[in-house]
């Protein structure tokens, strides 16, 4: 009889009291969070506005630069910081050819200096050519586009960042959850961004380090996050960065959205006071991506005065 018990008590009871366990666990934490939060609303922050564009592997022609970068050449910088990540191959036909203070960010660099590092872009390499940005964390790099190696992992994207930062560069790191997570909802996506920061938060300099918070689920899908869920995504990892950095860090430190992000739905996304700006992949190789920075502008210009 007792046997049975204590096996019933091992198949039934304990399954259920982890469950309840884990469950008053998350509620806690999420209580924490909304208390952070709360706090950071009270200050009023002037946070100016970034949007950066992810070419990707893109153009395959060389040629059709120029009209990219004309492109981003007719972009407005007055109320905010425009930067672009050429593909690797094209990074050096780009810098230098930006006419409006935007800047070139390298889609990723290695960990260490020059050397023996086959296919490697160096971030020593990017200081002496003048670059001043490198963007890093990309969700493509961290392991979403099947490649069967693994992914670039949250101890390694902190070594890069570290790495991009003692050599004076600033730096887009980007986080973000895949569908599944997204689908168990806010406490479980916001535990997969704490996880992809947790390695950088020593690193968080709000004048170096733009984070850009991507849902993997909307990246290149054409479906774009509601201004409800990117708002209420980006303040929660403002509110975990507040909890473990500070209020200071938390309230100027810019967090871009990046997914399917357009020139219908910037104007909308932009009026979130926790969104900063974008990181757009398609809709950067169009002549709309001035209208998103436009979007963004506007929206943030009252906040600034
Ligand atoms: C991206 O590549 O970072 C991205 C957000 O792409 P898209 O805007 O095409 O979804």
């Amino acid at each position: 009889m007792i046997p049975m018990i204590a096996a019933l008590a091992i198949c039934w009871v304990l399954p259920v009291l982890l469950l309840i366990m884990q469950q008053q666990s998350q509620a806690a934490k999420a209580e924490a969070l909304e208390e952070v939060s709360k706090r950071l609303r009270k200050k009023l922050v002037m946070r100016r506005p970034v949007v950066g564009g992810n070419w990707k592997c893109n153009p395959a022609d060389p040629a059709k630069l120029e009209g990219l970068i004309a492109n981003v050449n007719a972009c407005s910088s007055s109320g905010c910081d425009i930067y672009i990540c050429p593909s690797p191959l094209h990074v050096a036909l780009v810098q230098g050819k930006l006419r409006n203070g935007a800047k070139v960010a390298p889609q990723n660099c290695n960990f260490s200096g020059c050397g023996a590092y086959t296919g490697e872009m160096a971030v020593d390499q990017m200081v002496a050519m003048g670059i001043e940005w490198c963007l890093i964390g990309h969700s493509e790099r961290r392991g979403e586009f099947g490649l069967p190696t693994p992914g670039e992992s949250p101890k390694l994207l902190a070594t890069k960042l570290k790495y991009i930062l003692d050599k004076g560069l600033k730096c887009v790191f980007c986080i973000g959850e895949p569908l599944s997570v997204r689908k168990q909802g806010i406490s479980a996506v916001l535990s997969t961004c704490a996880d992809q920061l947790v390695d950088i938060l020593p690193y968080l300099d709000p004048d170096k380090v733009v984070i850009a918070y991507e849902p993997v689920w909307s990246i290149g899908t054409g479906v774009t996050a509601s201004p409800a869920q990117a708002q209420e995504t980006h303040a929660g990892i403002r509110a975990y960065i507040g909890q473990q950095t500070s209020d200071d860090v938390a309230s100027r430190i810019r967090i871009q959205y990046g997914g399917s992000a357009n020139a219908k739905n910037a104007g909308a996304l932009s009026a979130c006071p926790d969104v900063d700006g974008f990181l757009v992949g398609s809709a950067s190789l169009k002549p709309e991506f001035s209208e998103i920075i436009d979007a963004v502008a506007k929206a943030k210009a009252f906040s600034m005065l």
